[in-house]
């Protein structure tokens, strides 16, 4: 067989168990890897502390187990990984890139530009704290470049940082290192060559390539999948309650997850084995079928049970 050089992950944060969102996510990464030969990583992105619940991690290792969805290299945790989140803080430092900020969140709110749910950072501390203030996080400085990328199933992508996101921070104020600085460099020091995963991520995306270039890191390819909603609408996650995917009936579970990712399985089986299941949809994924999808109600998919 040909050796492949695609690397692909599954990285979830272990606030809950897996639900049938993140299971989403996790079968179309692997599917997409395992489509190419490639390998499938999972990475415990374990670095929010005060949002990590204890047994989580081991849960969703053992759901995955369940579902058939063994990864090829040994896990990395992002919580034992912070050396190398300092390293690329001091180099980004050293480049004169980021800058330390005294704003609180009601300062900022109170200044900044809204847009959607997010705030636009105004730039207050790009100059200098002001006199007397103790910095609490530290920002990269964007700039007014657009930054495109052609996505999977979603097609051309720009974002001009400046006006859509503003200054972010790398660093926050708890001190922890923030989400968009640690998926770059676990990305890059996992060698992954392909980041397949919601598309509640896509806005972050432009964020990651901005580090990267910073980084002097590579781009991996992007493909954003249709992120789950309920029937309000709301994005299934841990935080609206979202049902753990039970571990008993996999093939089942796998099936809807399947149709929900608009591939075809044939009816017989769903009550197949799990490695028969996962066989089929390996050999037959289909990702073209999500041109332009970003969200999918569980309720308009008329096979589940
Ligand atoms: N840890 C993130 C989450 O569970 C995913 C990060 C990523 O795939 O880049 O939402």
């Amino acid at each position: 067989m040909e050796c492949s050089s695609y690397k692909g992950r599954f990285a979830p944060s272990p606030t809950g168990p897996l639900h049938f969102g993140s299971l989403v996510a996790a079968v179309g990464s692997y599917l997409d890897a395992k489509h190419h030969q490639g390998k499938w990583l999972v990475r415990i992105e374990d670095l929010d502390t005060p949002r990590t619940i204890d047994g989580a991690a081991e849960d969703i290792l053992n759901t995955l187990e369940a579902y058939g969805l063994y990864w090829d290299e040994d896990i990395i945790y992002q919580s034992q990984r912070t050396a190398a989140y300092e390293a690329a803080f001091h180099r980004l430092q050293d480049a004169g890139a980021i800058y330390p900020c005294c704003c609180t969140r009601k300062e900022i709110a109170d200044s900044a530009l809204q847009r959607g749910d997010e705030l636009i950072y105004p730039g207050t501390c790009r100059n200098g704290l002001a006199q007397g203030k103790a910095a609490r996080a530290w920002r990269v400085h964007v700039n007014d470049a657009q930054i495109s990328f052609r996505d999977g199933p979603q097609g051309d992508i720009t974002q001009n940082l400046a006006s859509e996101v503003g200054d972010f921070v790398v660093l926050r104020a708890d001190g922890l290192f923030a989400y968009q600085l640690a998926v770059v460099v676990d990305d890059a020091f996992q060698n992954i060559t392909h980041v397949v995963r919601g598309a509640d991520l896509l806005c972050s995306t432009p964020r990651q390539i901005y580090l990267q270039r910073l980084l002097g890191l590579t781009t991996p390819a992007y493909m954003h999948l249709p992120v789950a909603v309920d029937a309000q609408g709301e994005k299934l996650s841990k935080q609206t309650l979202a049902e753990p995917v039970g571990k008993n009936n996999a093939s089942s579970t796998l099936f809807d997850a399947l149709v929900f990712l608009r591939q075809q399985p044939p009816a017989e089986l769903r009550f197949s084995a799990i490695e028969q299941l996962l066989a089929w949809a390996t050999a037959n994924w289909q990702p073209e079928t999500l041109l332009n999808c970003r969200e999918l109600g569980l309720h308009e998919s008329a096979q589940f049970t």
